[in-house]
């Protein structure tokens, strides 16, 4: 049952209407027992409350963690999601937005979630900027920018994500001397845990943006963003470089990053066709206007991969962009996705550890690891390109994004699988921490509160401030643990 505004001032289905919610009991009240409970405001968007519908949204990509929320706002306006995080403060009750739900750990559950999914106009764009509601898709910008010559400066991956949750986490991609997506947004509007909406900006309510910014969802519901474009080129090359051995990977991979000749640079591991383990996939790649071809031999001067054995890519950048979109496709076309446990490992290391701690960890890893679907990726980043204190990051001149891209072999809950994968994470991040790593929060790892407060270190006092000044009943985004 989907209530909206018109069936809530008409008093249809009354019998069966919601009026408000039981903190105690944990449900939501019928109209007919509801006579001292405070009302639930009219909204122009819909509270969803049937099973059937609450069910579809009780896990995500992780398929590890489940919890059916008690509702679902599709919110029509921003007031919508005002007055029900208002609503939520007032009873204490806890709610989360939902993007597109390709966290890992239940990270969007929570009694009332927001799908944001509602909400996806892209308002505007110009030369330098596009103005965005937090539930559209970087996809779905691409789209509208590329044929005018535009892109945001950061793209992860996969691109079929939410602005409210990439915003929320960092957004992390293989071009390596630009930060993360929160390191190029210039405005955003939010709705605060207290139920304010709030526009801030590096000169406008700073520490609600540098909060919000990679700040997990702890202080306020992002609900539009102002963020960079540059100009893209309209081609990418992407030359796919083969190793048989690390030690000579690192080599080239620090040889092209001193050099910096290349848009993006990052490694893939991938199960090795010559036998047990994995081997290397260095990808270099150079976007590029047809009119200035890029001197391939140049790029490629004294490298040590086996050079019969490279690949090279030459595709438009829009192609090159939606990569893993198009390779997820696949994925899901062939079962391989949907209801797939993803129980991903990811971490920060510094680059003065990121050999000793590849070389200790990729001897451990079996098949199973990584799965049928899965790889494990490696990407650079420049450290002094980050600028925002909410994501935690090691201290270094270069530091590494580790990802264990995990999938399972087949779609269905399976617990013994859940727990290995889990020890497994937990072992691998206690390593890294050892030598100076941070998770990156978009993964599956169980985390306590000493972890958290290592975790936050410098930053707990200004969170603790935050959560007071923001979200002051403590009920926003409970699913990431903190
Ligand atoms: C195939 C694939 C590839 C990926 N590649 C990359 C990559 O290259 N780089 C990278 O950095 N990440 C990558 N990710 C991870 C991804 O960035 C995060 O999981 C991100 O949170 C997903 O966005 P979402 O819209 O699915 O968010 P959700 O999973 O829906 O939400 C994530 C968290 O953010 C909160 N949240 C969502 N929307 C809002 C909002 N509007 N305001 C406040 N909080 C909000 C949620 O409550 C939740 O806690 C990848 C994920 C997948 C599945």
């Amino acid at each position: 049952m989907a209530l909206n505004r018109r069936q809530f001032l008409s008093g249809v289905a009354a019998a069966t209407a919601i009026a408000g919610f039981d903190p105690i009991g944990g449900r939501w009240i019928p109209v007919a027992e509801a006579k001292k409970n405070k009302p639930i405001p009219p909204l122009e968007g819909e509270l969803v409350t049937d099973p059937s519908s609450l069910e579809a949204y009780s896990t995500d990509a992780g398929n590890i963690v489940y919890g059916t929320p008690n509702a679902v706002l599709r919110p029509a306006s921003v007031a919508d999601i005002q007055k029900m995080v208002r609503y939520c403060a007032d009873n204490r009750i806890c709610v989360a937005a939902r993007g597109q739900a390709h966290s890992t750990h239940g990270h969007s559950l929570a009694t009332l979630m927001i799908d944001m999914g509602t909400l996806d106009a892209i308002h505007s764009i110009d030369a330098g900027e596009a103005d965005v509601d937090a539930g559209a898709t970087w996809k779905d910008l691409l789209h509208l920018t590329v044929p005018q010559g535009l892109t945001p400066p950061v793209l992860t991956g996969f691109t079929g994500l939410s602005f409210g949750g990439t915003l929320s986490m960092g957004g992390i991609s293989s071009s390596f001397d630009r930060g993360a997506q929160i390191d190029h947004v210039y405005e955003l509007e939010v709705v605060t845990g207290n139920g304010d909406i709030v526009r801030c900006s590096d000169t406008k309510n700073r520490d609600l943006f540098n909060g919000v910014l990679g700040g997990l969802g702890q202080y306020g519901i992002i609900t539009r963003a102002v963020v960079e474009l540059v100009p893209a080129l309209p081609r990418a090359l992407n030359f796919q470089l083969i190793y048989l051995d690390d030690q000579s990977m690192f080599r080239d991979l620090w040889k092209l990053l001193r050099r910096n000749e290349f848009d993006d640079v990052f490694n893939m591991w991938v199960p090795s066709p010559m036998g047990p383990g994995f081997m290397s996939v260095l990808n270099a790649v150079k976007y590029y206007d047809p009119a200035q071809p890029p001197n391939q031999a140049h790029l490629l001067r004294d490298l040590e991969h086996v050079a019969p054995m490279m690949q090279v890519a030459d595709t438009t950048f829009l192609e090159y962009a939606l990569r893993v979109d198009a390779a997820v496709d696949g994925f899901k076309a062939a079962g391989m996705w949907d209801d797939v446990m993803h129980p991903w490992f990811d971490v920060f290391l510094p680059g003065r550890t990121v050999e000793h701690y590849v070389r200790e960890v990729m001897p451990t890893l079996t098949p199973e690891d990584v799965g049928e679907a899965g790889f494990f990726l490696l990407f650079p980043q420049r450290r002094s390109r980050f600028k925002r204190p909410s994501l935690r990051l090691p201290q270094d001149e270069w530091i590494f994004l580790f990802d264990i891209l995990t999938a399972a072999p087949t779609p269905g809950y399976d617990a013994a699988y859940a727990d290995r994968m889990m020890r497994r994470n937990r072992r691998l991040f206690d390593k890294a921490r050892l030598h100076g790593g941070y998770r990156y929060p978009i993964g599956s790892l169980d985390f306590a509160r000493v972890d958290w407060v290592h975790h936050l270190g410098p930053q707990l006092p200004e969170h603790n401030k935050l959560k007071a000044r923001y979200d002051k009943k403590k009920i926003l985004t409970p699913g990431i643990d903190i």
